[in-house]
Order: structure tokens, then C-alpha cells, then sequence
């Protein structure tokens, strides 16, 4: 095959830069190379007229003059906008970087060519940092072509490897290989989707004959992408279905009647009858359930996995939870026993410090069953706890666990117990579907009733004494205040320093024995702690000053304030999972983002967005899109399973949806992809998603 020819013998490239292409881009072949697309386009077939520049265009060139400067400065935010105009109308080009260089550059009475990919900001049309030229006989021409942009690096630069190269290395590389491209969709495919040809695609993906054609090539790849993970994740997701049996609680029995009648302390949303018919429905089916509850923070999660766990239980199995942390796990396990009062179920928990001789115990009355339902954290997987009959799996929070963790408490029973993996980190719906394609997802999207919206504020550090007086006024009305420091990992010695530092301020400016403030952090013990963590819910001390660790689950209804120190520090998940914190009593409840007073455009978005809304959904798909889907927390761990050459998980939501539908009928035509016209499809994953980990042992 030509295409698995070293880059190397490709003409112009040789020894030398095959390595550094290799370590910069990672092209060990004709086909790497083939595959490495541009990342964008340069449309200098033309000069567009201002009035006919509009969003979504690529980047693109027209002729005008500057008509006049104005140049803002606020504390924080300098910038400069000029106005170009040419006889159809007038477009504001912003800077916000080398202002007063530009300024001197810019000239009234001069014609110029600019250059550059048009937004939208506030219902205008504004381009940032154009390129600008004078113009002069080379640029007043227009190409026949449009131009691909490769992306290029510093030493690949240094080493002539950038866009002119590349547009040479793969204009070289096709005229030899096009040719030799074998499709790789069906025919059947092809024909019924409007794609066109592979060859066809990539000759265009690199060299667009028309803006139509590119459309029609990156229309055709992107297809072919997502279709493929698709493809994969649902057929393995048959698979599993077809391999696991699970067993069957078909029973509704006394605890859970007795719970619904008598300890339900308020009737149950929409949203969680829906979830909890689902997981029923999975319970009946008689294959492992393998499902993903997502509901934002406060949703009701916990009561939905709890009420799962009765009908387990009145079937005759055991079940358990397992959650990311103590303090979390501490905290389940009071909820559950408080909601289970009257109701004769032994509930016990095991974490790392459980007592030896408390856990033996334990484990004898595992094994014979006689516990009904173990919480617990990353001690429930160990190999010495054996359960006589475990049926159902709780684990909370789950993009905290690894892999491994997951699969391993799945195989705890002979036949594999159902898992349901809650979080409260919505995940993007493309997400969801390329991470977790081959589970079932079920959504709560709905809180209790009552609820009020944590109002948040975005404060600078200079306003800090207008905020100590708030809390003091809130402390004073009988509230509760969380205040958070960022912790992250490199710098640990600098964010305790802040920790301590931040302790110190408070105590300072709220003097025992007026007020009581207790401290919570990573490195304390655990016994230290709970006991900091349960002054704190007891109402004892009325500030807690902690890291991150609280961010997941703890529940303190009283707590109406939530300070967050260095918010710019943090992503918008944590964010979003930290104000989850306060809101949960009956009171109005606030946050207050602290940050410095310079902040990245990234960090003020993300400040904006979080005082603008409230809703978690909302927040996962901006995250999506402000930094792309290899940070979105829940899969930073585990990475992205698929490397996405062309696809956008960000923009393409709508492609994915199609592609899955197109996925799952084949599937549904043809389970095995047996069929002839389906050949090409199978040989297709066999050889492309061998090595694929296996994502249905995700739990
Ligand atoms: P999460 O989904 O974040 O885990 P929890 O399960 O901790 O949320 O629930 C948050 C709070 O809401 C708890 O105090 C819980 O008792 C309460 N709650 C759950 N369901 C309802 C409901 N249907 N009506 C009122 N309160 C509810
Ligand atoms: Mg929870």
C-alpha cells in the first residue's frame, strides 16, 4: 500500500524533517501526512464589498480606507477599534494587543487591503486583529484558488516546514497517490447521504476547487468520522447487550412501599418518576443495566439511586454506593439512614478508616448477606470485600473514578451487577454520545420545586471589605459561609500558602469568640477533617475555609454564601459544581467569583457565564466550546477515546446526531453487519477500531 509509505521518501522531505514531522505533527506516513488537514482557508478569490461581510464566512479580504480611531480604556480592558469603510458601508476592526503601534501605523488618506475572519460581537460585525496592507500591485490581484492553512509550530517553522510547504508536500503526495485511494464507504452510503467520493474530498480538502466543493469535502469527512465512532460505540454497545445477562427484579415489594407511603418526605419531580421508570424498565429487561444519570447539582440524584436500591433489595439483593470521597461518603450515608428511618434495612459503611475490627465485621456480614446496602468509597473495590449477592451498583459522581476502578466493582458477581454512574458535571449531549455512546443516559433536568437561583457576583480582590461586611450581615441573619481557595496540584506549596494566608484574613476580620471559622483541606487527616467538615454542619462555626475538596455532594442547607477565591483559577465545571454548595436551603442564596483585577479574555468569559446563568446544561455546552472537548472535566482522566481529525464536538452536534440515527438503523438491518453491501463497513471497524478500549467496561 502506497499510503503506509515512511513521509520520508515523500519528495523535499527526507531524513531530517521526517523526524521533526514525526515529533511535531505526528506523520509517519503518506497517509498521516494525507490526513493532516488544513485548519483553515484563505478566500483570496476575491475582494468582498463591506456590506456583504457576514458571519461564518471564512477569512476573507477587502479594500478600504480608515475613517476614524477610537481607542477605550477601561481599568481592565484596553482596546482599540478603527473603522474601515469603502463605498458600501463601515466595519469596526478591533485590537486589543499593540495599540499604539497600530495607531501610528493606520493613516486616514491611504487605501489598504484587510485581511481577517469576520465575528459577531453584540449584533455587530467587527474583525479582530486583521492583517492590514497597503495596497500595492501583489495583493490587488485576486487568486484563482482558495488558500489552505496548515497549522504550524516555531521549530516547524525554523525548519521550512509551514503552510507553503505543506501546500507543496501535498500537492506532490496527491498527484501520487490519488489515484490509489479506495473508498471507504459503502456505495449504497454514497449515494443515499449525497457524499461524494473519498478521492474527490481529499483532493478538495487540500485544494477546494470552489467554497462549494470544500463544503462538500469537509461535509463528506466529517461524515465519515463521526459515522465510524458511531458505528463502533453502538455496535458495541449490541454487543453487550447481547453477551450480559442481568438479573431480573421484577418484584415491588414491602421496602419500597413502606418508603413511598411513609418516609418520603416530599413528593418526587417529574424528572426523577421519569428516571427512576427507566431504570425500572432496565431492571425487567433481564440484560445488565449500564446506565448514566446526569442531573445538575441538587437535582435529586441521590433519592433516585436510593429508591433504585429498595427494589434491589426487595428482590433479594444486595447493593451499594460508592463515592469519590470520605467526606461524601459519610455524608451518603447519613442521608440514607435518615430517609430509612422505620425501615428495617442494614445500611454500613466502609471507607479507609473504618476500624480493623469494625471491618471485619463487615465483611463477615457482606458475605452472608446480611448487610443490605455498603457506602462507601474506593475501599468498596478491594479485593477482600465479597458480597454474597450484589445486584445493583451505585456509583456516584463518576468522572472521578478510572477505568479500571469501575470495571472492577462490576466484576465483583459472577453475572454482572446493573450499574448506575451518576454526575452531576452535565456533559454536553455530542459529548455524552462520543464518550459514552455505548451507555444509556438518563437526565434529571429539573430541580425541586422552590428552588431559588444562587445569585453570583463577580467581585475584584479591591472589593473585599464590601464583601466581609455582607457576610458579616448574613452571619448576623443566622447563615452559613463556605469560602474556597483554589488548589492545583503544581503549585500545592504557593495554594496552601494562600489557604493560610486567606484563614488568617478571615480570622482577623471575624474574631472569635464573636465568630467561629473551621478550615478544611486535602492534607489534613480524615478524622480532622470530619470534624472540621461536621463543626461546620452543625452550625458550630458559621465560616469554613477549605479547598477544593468540598466541591462534590457535600450538602449544608444553611450555607447561603460561597466565596470563591482566585475564581479565575478554576474551570467553569468547578465553578458551577462549587456554587452547587449554597442554594440548597430556603433562603436566597449568594456567590461571589473574587478575582484579580487583570484577567485573560478566557477567565472574564467564564465569569460572564456564570453570572448569567444558573443552568449546568448551559454551562457544559459554553465550556465545550470555549475550550474544546479534550478539557472538559470528566474527560480530561480518561482522554477522549477518538482523535478527531476534521469533526468539531463543539459545532457539529447536529452531524453527529444524523450519523448516529444512520448508525443504529444499519445496526438494527444488520446486528453483525453480515450483509454484503455492509462488507466494507465491517472490515472497516475491524481494522480501524481494533485497539479500542473497551468503554462498555466503563462501569
Ligand atoms: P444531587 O443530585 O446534587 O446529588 P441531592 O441528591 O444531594 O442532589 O439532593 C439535593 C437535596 O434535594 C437533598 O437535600 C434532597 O433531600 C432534596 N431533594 C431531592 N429530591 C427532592 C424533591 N423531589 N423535592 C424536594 N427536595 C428534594
Ligand atoms: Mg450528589
Amino acid at each position: 500500500m502506497i499510503l503506509e509509505t515512511e513521509i520520508k521518501f515523500l519528495a523535499g522531505i527526507g531524513h531530517r524533517r521526517a523526524e521533526i514531522l514525526k515529533k511535531e505533527l505526528n506523520i509517519s506516513t503518506f497517509k498521516d501526512m494525507l490526513y493532516t488537514f488544513p485548519f483553515r482557508y484563505t478566500d483570496r478569490t476575491k475582494f468582498y464589498k463591506v456590506n456583504e461581510i457576514t458571519e461564518g464566512l471564512p477569512y476573507i479580504q477587502f479594500k478600504g480606507k480608515i475613517v476614524r480611531i477610537e481607542n477605550i480604556e477601561t481599568p481592565h480592558n484596553n482596546r482599540l477599534i478603527a473603522y474601515a469603510a469603502d463605498n458600501s458601508g463601515e466595519i469596526q476592526l478591533v485590537f486589543f494587543k499593540g495599540i499604539k503601534w497600530i495607531k501610528s501605523k493606520l493613516n486616514s488618506n491611504t487605501e489598504y487591503v484587510f485581511f481577517g475572519k469576520p465575528n459577531v460581537f453584540k449584533g455587530q460585525i467587527n474583525i479582530i486583529h486583521p492583517e492590514i496592507e497597503t495596497v500595492n500591485d501583489e495583493n490587488n490581484q485576486i487568486n484563482s484558488n482558495i488558500q489552505a492553512v496548515y497549522s504550524c509550530t516555531e521549530t516547524l517553522k525554523n525548519n521550512f516546514l509551514g503552510t507553503k510547504a505543506f501546500n507543496r508536500f501535498q500537492s506532490v503526495l496527491l498527484t501520487l497517490v490519488y489515484s490509489k485511494i479506495t473508498e471507504t464507504l459503502p456505495e449504497y452510503i454514497i449515494s443515499r447521504y449525497k457524499l461524494i467520493a473519498l478521492q474527490d474530498a481529499l483532493l478538495n480538502i487540500h485544494f477546494p476547487q470552489s467554497p462549494e466543493m470544500l463544503k462538500k469535502a469537509q461535509f463528506r469527512l466529517k461524515f465519515e468520522e463521526l459515522f465510524y465512532i458511531q458505528l463502533s460505540l453502538l455496535r458495541q454497545r449490541l454487543n453487550r447487550m447481547q453477551k450480559n445477562r442481568g438479573f431480573i427484579f421484577s418484584k415491588i415489594g414491602d421496602n419500597f412501599n413502606h418508603f413511598y407511603k411513609n418516609n418520603l418526605p416530599f413528593e418526587l419531580t417529574n424528572a426523577q418518576k421519569r428516571v427512576i421508570k427507566e431504570i425500572r424498565r432496565d431492571f425487567a429487561t433481564g440484560k445488565q443495566m449500564n446506565r448514566l444519570l446526569q442531573g445538575d447539582v441538587g437535582s435529586g440524584k441521590t433519592l433516585v439511586a436510593l429508591i433504585c436500591m429498595l427494589i434491589a433489595i426487595d428482590n433479594g439483593f444486595q447493593t451499594c454506593i460508592m463515592a469519590p470521597t470520605e467526606i461524601l461518603a459519610n455524608q451518603h450515608y447519613q442521608t440514607i439512614n435518615d430517609f430509612l428511618k422505620g425501615i428495617d434495612i442494614s445500611v454500613k459503611l466502609l471507607t479507609g478508616s473504618t476500624k480493623k475490627s469494625e471491618r471485619k465485621i463487615i465483611d463477615a456480614d457482606l458475605t452472608s448477606g446480611k448487610i443490605n446496602i455498603l457506602i462507601g468509597t474506593h475501599a468498596l473495590i478491594e479485593d477482600t470485600v465479597q458480597f454474597h449477592n450484589l445486584g445493583f451498583v451505585v456509583i456516584d459522581e463518576q468522572h472521578r473514578f478510572g477505568v479500571e476502578q469501575r470495571a472492577k466493582l462490576r466484576n465483583k458477581n459472577a453475572v454482572s451487577p446493573h450499574v448506575l454512574v451518576m454526575t452531576a458535571t452535565p456533559i454536553p449531549r455530542t459529548l455524552a454520545m462520543t464518550l459514552y455512546g455505548d451507555l444509556d443516559i438518563s437526565t434529571i433536568d429539573e430541580l425541586p420545586p422552590g428552588r431559588k437561583n444562587v445569585k453570583t457576583v463577580h467581585l475584584f480582590e479591591t472589593k473585599r471589605l464590601q464583601l466581609f461586611g455582607f457576610m458579616r450581615r448574613q452571619i448576623t441573619a443566622g447563615r452559613q459561609i463556605y469560602v474556597v481557595y483554589p488548589l492545583i496540584k503544581e503549585s500545592e506549596t504557593m495554594d496552601y500558602k494562600n489557604l493560610e494566608d486567606g484563614y488568617f484574613a478571615i480570622t482577623q476580620a471575624f474574631p472569635a469568640p464573636e465568630y467561629v471559622t473551621c478550615v478544611v483541606h486535602g492534607k489534613m487527616k480524615s478524622n480532622e477533617k470530619d470534624f472540621a467538615m461536621n463543626y461546620f454542619a452543625s452550625g458550630k462555626a458559621q465560616i469554613l475555609v477549605a479547598t477544593s475538596v468540598i466541591e462534590v455532594g457535600v450538602n449544608i442547607p444553611n450555607a447561603s454564601v460561597m466565596v470563591i477565591e482566585s475564581a479565575e483559577r478554576f474551570g467553569l465545571s468547578q465553578l458551577h459544581q462549587l456554587r452547587g454548595r449554597v442554594g440548597r436551603g430556603a433562603e436566597q442564596s449568594y456567590c461571589f467569583l473574587m478575582s484579580g483585577v487583570k484577567l485573560s479574555n478566557e477567565a472574564r468569559k467564564r465569569m460572564q457565564l456564570m453570572v448569567k446563568t444558573n443552568n449546568g446544561f448551559e454551562i457544559a455546552e459554553e465550556d465545550l466550546k470555549l475550550r474544546g472537548p479534550g478539557d472538559i472535566e470528566g474527560t480530561q482522566q480518561s482522554g477522549l477515546p477518538f482523535n478527531l481529525k476534521i469533526a468539531n464536538l463543539a459545532q457539529d452536534g447536529k452531524l453527529l446526531e444524523y450519523v448516529r440515527n444512520i448508525a443504529f438503523d444499519i445496526l438494527n438491518e444488520d446486528n453483525s453487519l453480515d450483509l454484503k453491501k455492509n462488507s466494507l463497513l465491517r472490515n472497516f471497524l475491524e481494522k480501524n477500531f481494533k485497539k479500542q478500549i473497551d468503554y462498555s467496561a466503563i462501569s
